[in-house]
Parts: structure tokens; sequence; C-alpha cells
């Protein structure tokens, strides 16, 4: 048995599953695509914390499974919670309009959110929910293996990375994560209230587009 599978039966326990198929498991076997499918089946059932009680449906991620680039917000708001997909609201729209700036599109890197379940009226997620879906979001970062990771305001890169940055602080320089470079900037829901930001916003861009040319 390979060290990828040994890793994947213990994340799939660590996801609450007891009786596990070994036969269907082989990691190397599968592309990034079969793989996120199957994470997708385990996120769309997990009731692994309170707001399983109150989404409409999960929001799993979008876009390119082998992309160089993944974006990585903080938690599903009301139209997402609606439409099952990551940023697709007002503050979506300008996410949208940011990669189209860097020439890319949405199907070119992928979207997804460190919480897959909105929490009631939109506020702050709880550290003990932050924990329970932790799991899912770096996963899907091992599972895709993006060269640049975007985290997009301070849960995004507090939770994914486990460490207490502040955003206003660490903006703008590179981090890393496993291996992966990491650029945290603002969230656009922030720049919808404060577009003074945004050209902020775009000198990180702008450094993630001459990493991503190397
Ligand atoms: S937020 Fe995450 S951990 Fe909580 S129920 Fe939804 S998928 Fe599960």
């Amino acid at each position: 048995m390979t060290e990828d599978l040994f890793r994947e039966i213990e994340l799939l326990r660590e996801f609450g599953f007891t009786h596990l198929d070994i036969g269907g498991l082989r990691a190397a076997d599968r592309g990034q695509g079969d793989l996120l499918a199957e994470l997708e089946e385990i996120v769309t059932a997990c009731e692994k914390c309170r707001l399983s009680k109150s989404r409409t449906q999960v929001v799993y991620g979008v876009g390119n499974p082998n992309a160089d680039l993944m974006f990585i917000g903080e938690a599903p708001g009301r139209d997402e919670d609606i439409q099952g997909e990551p940023f697709v609201g007002r503050a979506g729209q300008l996410l949208t309009d940011i990669i189209k700036a860097m020439k890319l599109t949405r199907d070119d890197v992928y979207i997804a959110n460190v919480i897959k379940c909105r929490p009631p009226d939109n506020r702050n997620p709880e550290l003990d929910e932050l924990e329970s879906c932790r799991p899912y979001i770096r996963r899907q970062v091992e599972i895709i293996q993006p060269r640049v990771i975007v985290t997009l305001g301070r849960f995004a890169l507090q939770s994914l990375t486990e460490k207490s940055y502040a955003i206003s602080s660490v903006r703008g320089q590179w981090l890393e994560y496993n291996g992966i470079k990491v650029m945290p900037t603002y969230h656009p829901a922030y720049l919808l209230r404060t577009p003074s930001a945004k050209k902020e916003v775009w000198a990180d861009m702008k450094k993630v587009m001459t990493e991503l040319e190397r």
C-alpha cells in the first residue's frame, strides 16, 4: 500500500468515513478532476458543524482542477448559498473582473472558500467551524497543487495556514503554504466598501502574474 493511499484513508477517516473501499482509493490511478469530484461527494454530505443546519446547499468550489492559480475566500454569502457556487454575488463579480484583468477566466483558475456552508446572516465564521471545515480546503489544495494561492481576506489566510497573521501587515507579501506560494490580499467584499484599496489589490495581482509567467 503506497504512502499516498495511507494518507487518503487517513483523510477519509478524518471526514467521518468508517467503511473504506480500498480498491477505489488508488489516487495515482485517478486525475485531479476525479479526486475533486470524490471529495465533493463527501463535503456535500457533511454535517460536521452547525452550519449544515442553516445552509441551502454546500458551496464546494469551481474551476480548473489543474489550475496554476487558486483563489481562496472566506465563506458563502446569500447568493452563493442559493446558487451553490463561490463568488457569484457583487463581490464575486468584482473577483471575476480582477481575474479578467489578469487576462484569465474563471475557468482557468480554481475558486473555493475555507468554509463551505453559509454562516447565518453572513456572520463571521466561528473558530470551531473553521477547524471542522479546514481539512476540505487543504485537501482541495493538495489535489490541485496550484503554483500560486491568492487568499482573500483574513479568515482565508488564517484558516488555511493556521497562523494568526494580520492581513494589514502581510498583504502583498509572499508567504508559503506546503511549498506553494501564497499571496494574501483583501477580500473583494472589502473592496466594495473601500474602493480606494483596489489599487493595492491590483499591485498584488501584478506580483502574482509575474510569478505565473516564470
Ligand atoms: S461548514 Fe464545512 S464542516 Fe461545517 S457542515 Fe459545512 S462542509 Fe461541514
